[in-house]
């Protein structure tokens, strides 16, 4: 945290104080004496806690924190204990105010949350800092969701403001943002905050794609907006008959759902015809909601045709995470295809502020138990106690962002997991013990294998044997974290009963050797290479580690010496001044220019590799990440980016091109096209090699009815001249569309 000398003055007193009161003024629901008198106490102590910060950008820091209450209330709909938890959630973090002191100020549930806020401390050691802090912050979703909901407020505010902030941590913010919490949002339902998200990714990922779609879709309103009440005036008409009291709009489609489309069907923006969706919302009472959003619908699809594959039903069924809507597309003015979304009032807050409105309606029936079997399974995989914070988030992600299937118990009760739920995670969902036990498992009356992926609709039965229990098979047969770690834990029971027998003789060798047992147990475990104690019990019990190995290693003083291996990479890290020198030196003598800059200094070539994953260009946006085997240029849209940010955001380094390099790049395009003979290949190899100059390393080709698809990897000097490649091949006949791969 930037840290300046000059405490903030009267006038950044006065503008504080200012935005405290917009902050006051957005509360619209009454607030009793206390709650007001606690939220401005902790106004005062976050003032005084945080008065001699700025934020990059200079200005106080404590805008922050008031931003982030107003967000809050405004943004997401919560109440007081939240406003005063995000005025104070940076305070235990960023100054000198503890913990405690918030207790004996405000309480234990504040108190409480305030912490949840609060990074972990001393994280150096562990191997991703950033996945042990999203555990964290998972864990206390468990206990109050107005933890993560803050956080989210937190973030979308730190998104807001990114501007000021150097390249590097733009790009490490929003691969953290893509990776946790955006579909985060999604998951509690904030699909506002979801879509800011993911637009504010796609800016700093991509700053001339979102440049450039942004200035397309502005240049297109004026044609959409006519689309939009040529649309809707009919519909108006009949609506008005019914009697209803409603709004109807044309909301536009956020840039990233947009350039996803692009991107997925690669498809070009002319060809995208629903950039927007046309959003019915009903004032209707509680027992009229179904039947008038069917009736609406009907209104609608007498008018234009419904494309019945595209009904979307989330008002019988409600989603996971409560969201209620009647969706339809159908077939507009022009034949274009347009979303029609259907929906009350109720519902349509739910939609916008996700979890803080399910509260509200926790009474509606469809508002029941919609978080609750979401928890559990969170509060399952926790218990699973992962030494590993990364494999927990793989889990977590894989298992609660997915789409879902519904399918049913023998007596018809409903299930909802995660889409490519086996049956045998169907046992586990049921009970742990129906899991264990599992035998044989039918869906739809038909016995089926136990990793057999469900699908909607389907009746699943267990058939259960007491002397069944889970193997090793069984972890590649589910997806779900629920059946994954209890049959983890299952097996870690097995392995550790296994394990005595292997301690066992390692206990007799080593007694044989005169060493103390718990002395070197630890090191040895070290030193072989295992993760812990029982792994290594295992090994030997099921003879994959010789006892043998113990003679090769030496011993003194009864006890165990290591010989230090230092890894190379450490070397170049630590090594002295003079190596330092030496290198630098030697630096200065090559002649090659270098290609890139990393953290503004030249880089020579064999400090870093190009990766193969996406291929950069010169030209191309990209970062430097130091991994294991050395530092990798990546480009930032590259598909494994998001990952690394999020999780190793501090192995992440600055790197640029340098103007004056001349090496050349690899670059693969896919190009497909109507086949109208065999002149394709030889148009294409003319046009890039004889026309444009530019290397051809490899083509390939296939054909399939008057269709082909060929991958063509050439040599290019830079971006501009890949993009003319590309543009140049578009324009062939016979070519439909050329776009770059990873
Ligand atoms: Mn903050």
């Amino acid at each position: 945290m930037p840290h300046t000398l000059t405490a903030i003055s009267k006038e950044e007193k006065a503008g504080l104080q200012k935005a405290y009161r917009r902050l006051m003024r957005t509360i619209k629901s009454p607030l009793d004496e206390v709650d007001r008198r606690n939220i401005r106490a902790a106004y005062e102590m976050g003032l005084e806690a945080h008065q001699w910060q700025r934020r990059k950008s200079g200005e106080p820091y404590f805008y922050h924190p008031i931003e982030v209450a107003r967000i809050c209330v405004d943004e997401i709909g919560l109440g007081p204990t939240a406003i005063i938890c995000a005025l104070l959630h940076d305070v235990v973090e960023d100054t000198e105010v503890t913990i405690e002191e918030v207790r004996d100020k405000f309480g234990n549930k504040i108190a409480k949350i305030v912490d949840g806020l609060t990074k972990l401390d001393g994280l150096y050691n562990v191997e991703s800092p950033q996945a042990e802090n999203f555990k964290k912050v998972i864990s206390t979703l468990v206990e109050d969701v107005r933890v993560v909901l803050i956080k989210m407020a937190d973030r979308l505010h730190n998104l807001r403001t990114i501007d000021v902030m150097p390249r590097h941590k733009q790009l490490k913010i929003a691969g953290e943002t893509d990776f946790i919490y955006a579909p985060l949002a999604h998951r509690l339902g904030l699909y506002n905050i979801k879509t800011e998200f993911q637009d504010i990714i796609f800016k700093i990922q991509e700053p001339e794609t979102y440049e450039d779609l942004s200035q397309k879709v502005r240049a297109s309103k004026r044609e959409r907006d006519k689309y939009i009440r040529e649309f809707i005036k009919p519909l108006k008409k009949n609506l008005d008959e019914l009697g209803f009291n409603y709004k109807i709009s044309g909301r536009p489609k956020s840039l990233s759902s947009i350039q996803n489309k692009i991107r997925n069907k690669q498809v070009s923006f002319e060809e995208i015809y629903d950039l927007f969706a046309i959003r019915i919302v009903l004032d209707v009472p509680l027992e009229a909601e179904k039947q008038a959003c069917w009736q609406v619908y009907s209104v609608i699809t007498e008018i234009h045709k419904p494309i019945p594959e595209r009904l979307k039903d989330w008002v019988s069924t409600p989603k996971s995470n409560g969201y209620e809507s009647l969706h339809t597309t159908v077939i507009g003015p022009k034949g274009r295809f347009v979303e029609v979304q259907i929906r009350t009032e109720r519902m349509d807050e739910i939609a916008e502020r996700g979890f803080a409105a399910h509260w509200k309606y926790k009474e509606v029936k469809s508002q029941q138990h919609v978080y609750e079997n979401w928890l559990d399974s969170i509060r399952d995989m926790l218990e699973d106690n992962h030494n590993d914070a990364l494999e927990f988030i793989s889990d977590f992600k894989t298992n609660l962002f997915n789409k879902e299937v519904y399918v049913y118990t023998p007596n018809g009760d409903l299930k909802i997991l995660p889409k490519g739920a086996t049956a045998l995670d169907f046992a586990f969902s049921i009970h742990s013990d129906i899991g264990y036990h599992a035998t044989a498992i039918k869906v739809n009356n038909k016995l089926v294998p136990m990793g057999h992926i469900l699908q909607n609709g389907d009746q699943v039965s267990v058939t259960t044997n007491k002397s069944q229990k889970p193997n090793e098979s069984w972890l590649k047969m589910v997806v779900t974290g629920k059946a994954r770690s209890k049959i983890r834990s299952s097996m870690k029971e097995e392995k550790r009963k296994k394990g005595e027998f292997g301690k066992e003789s390692l206990q007799r060798k080593m007694k044989n050797l005169k060493l103390d047992f718990e002395e070197n147990v630890d090191g040895l475990v070290k030193h072989l290479g295992y993760q812990s104690r029982p792994d290594l019990f295992y090994a030997i019990a099921n003879d994959e580690l010789d006892l043998a190995i113990l003679k090769t290693i030496d011993v003194e003083d009864h006890k165990f010496v290591f010989k230090k291996k230092t890894p190379p990479q450490q070397e170049s890290q630590n090594g002295s001044e003079a190596a330092a020198r030496e290198r630098k030196k030697k630096k200065r003598q090559q002649t090659k220019e270098a290609q890139i800059l990393i953290n503004g200094e030249p880089a020579d070539d064999f400090r870093f590799q190009l990766a193969s994953c996406c291929n950069p260009v010169y030209g191309d946006d990209i970062f430097a990440y130091v991994s294991n085997s050395g530092l990798k240029i990546h480009r930032t849209t590259c598909p494994n980016a998001t990952h690394m940010m999020a999780n190793y955001g501090y192995r992440m380094m600055k790197a640029e091109w340098n103007k004056k390099t001349t090496s050349n790049f690899v670059v693969e395009l896919k190009i497909t096209g109507v086949d109208d003979g065999p002149g394709v290949i030889e148009r294409v190899t003319n046009k890039i090699s004889s026309g444009l100059g530019i290397n051809i390393r490899s083509f390939s080709i296939a054909g399939d009815e008057g269709f082909f698809e060929g991958k063509v990897s050439l040599m290019v000097l830079n971006k501009d001249q890949m993009n003319l490649a590309i543009n140049t091949l578009k324009k062939l006949q016979g070519i439909s569309n050329v776009v770059r791969v990873n």
